[in-house]
């Protein structure tokens, strides 16, 4: 069931509208959850018939529906989490094989990554994903190309239409994390990508309360295999985590619109403040990453790197100083939190160690800027 076959709805009425069951009269407007390990099934199944939850379950449709949609694609496939998507994507290449991924991202993906080198013999090509030229000559031989951008937590933007074409013409599969930019941001599937892969538990669910994952492809055989995958490694999602992370997809364009808005305001005020040394954020338009994302983009994202003059130990007073902000990991709830990304010894070692990652929640971008300021005057 195709809930827009034209392609004529706008992400934000597609937010709230795809994924809904069939118009019935005393049906529900939103799915059910069903909560049953197993189906009624006797004999031989037919394809598509239910036969148990870890293969196939009804409540795990809705989500999958809505975020293809958004990502303008027939096949989602939701994961246990973020991480379980990107190893379900990349988890292909072979012994001795080669990938090629950004020196900066999630370091957890990084980890695997390196999990590979160690483990299979797997050559990673760390490039810096904003330089072309390094991302396209390292592309010879590789089975794999994992994309980020902006990246994390360095906010570099890659020329994504010129490193996927140059992936695409060397027979490299390409797997591009979309969970910063949001398909509200970019559709990488647009732009030439063979997977997106999601961190589902940031922008998509929105509330800081699941753990959850998704690829999206347009490709038919991908997408089996990435639910052969889920099935095989078992690496599925509960069914209550999936209805959450729809009901939280419902208002994704208000969330990123309000939170987009507040890290450019942020971003343009810190720029200006006596104890911050530099900020990093698409939308300034000093920032390296700015006229790349103003044509690829539409927004600039909602995460911020801030480095306080006085290193390291000033970044940590800054976290200790705040009362609004929240000093937590990860990013793209509601709420704005904050944390230095070296205090993780996995982090990688050209991030400074006094960089901040901010996640710019909605609230009130006055009350956000107030507290903010006060952690800095303090300095
Ligand atoms: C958080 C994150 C992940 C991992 O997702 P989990 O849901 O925590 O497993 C992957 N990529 C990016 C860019 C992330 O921010």
């Amino acid at each position: 069931m195709t809930h827009d076959p034209h392609g004529t709805l706008s992400p934000a009425t597609l937010a709230v509208t795809a994924g809904r069951p069939p118009r019935t009269q005393g049906g529900p407007v939103n799915a059910p959850i069903v909560l049953s390990s197993t189906y009624v099934n006797q004999g031989v199944s037919a394809p598509g018939e239910l036969l148990y939850t870890r293969m196939d379950t009804e409540t795990w449709h809705p989500f999958e529906e809505a975020l293809a949609a958004l990502e303008g694609a027939p096949h989602g496939v939701v994961f246990g989490s973020g991480m379980a998507a990107v190893i379900a994507a990349i988890g292909h290449v072979p012994e001795q094989g080669v990938v090629v991924a950004p020196r900066h991202a999630y370091q957890v993906s990084l980890g695997y990554l390196d999990d590979l080198a160690a483990k299979r013999g797997v050559e990673v090509r760390r490039v810096d994903i904003a330089d072309t030229d390094q991302v396209v000559a390292a592309l010879d031989g590789a089975h794999v190309l994992l994309a980020e951008s902006p990246t994390n937590p360095m906010l570099e933007v890659a020329d994504l239409p010129a490193i996927l074409a140059a992936a695409r013409e060397r027979g490299v599969r390409s797997v591009v994390d979309n969970t910063f930019a949001t398909p509200l941001g970019q559709r990488p599937l647009d732009l030439g990508a063979d997977v997106v892969v999601h961190s589902v538990t940031k922008y998509l669910a929105g509330h800081s309360d699941v753990v959850l994952g998704a690829a999206v492809t347009r490709d038919d055989e991908l997408a089996a295999g990435l639910r052969a995958y889920r099935t095989l490694h078992g690496a599925i999602p509960g069914p209550m985590e999936v209805w959450l992370a729809l009901r939280g997809l419902r208002t994704l364009h208000l969330r990123v619109e309000r939170a987009n808005a507040n890290a450019a305001e942020l971003a343009r005020r810190l720029a200006d403040h006596r104890a911050v040394a530099q900020v990093r954020h698409p939308s300034l338009p000093g920032d390296p990453g700015h006229e790349r994302a103003a044509q690829l983009m539409n927004g600039y994202g909602a995460v911020l790197g801030l480095r306080p003059h006085g290193g390291a130990a000033a970044a940590d007073a800054v976290v200790a100083a705040v009362r609004l902000w929240l000093p937590a990991t990860s990013l793209g709830g509601v709420e704005s939190m904050l944390e230095r990304r070296r205090r993780f010894a996995t982090e990688s070692p050209t991030v400074p160690e006094d960089l901040l990652r901010l996640s710019v929640g909605v609230e009130d971008v006055e009350d956000l800027w107030a507290d903010l300021a006060r952690a800095l005057d303090s300095l």
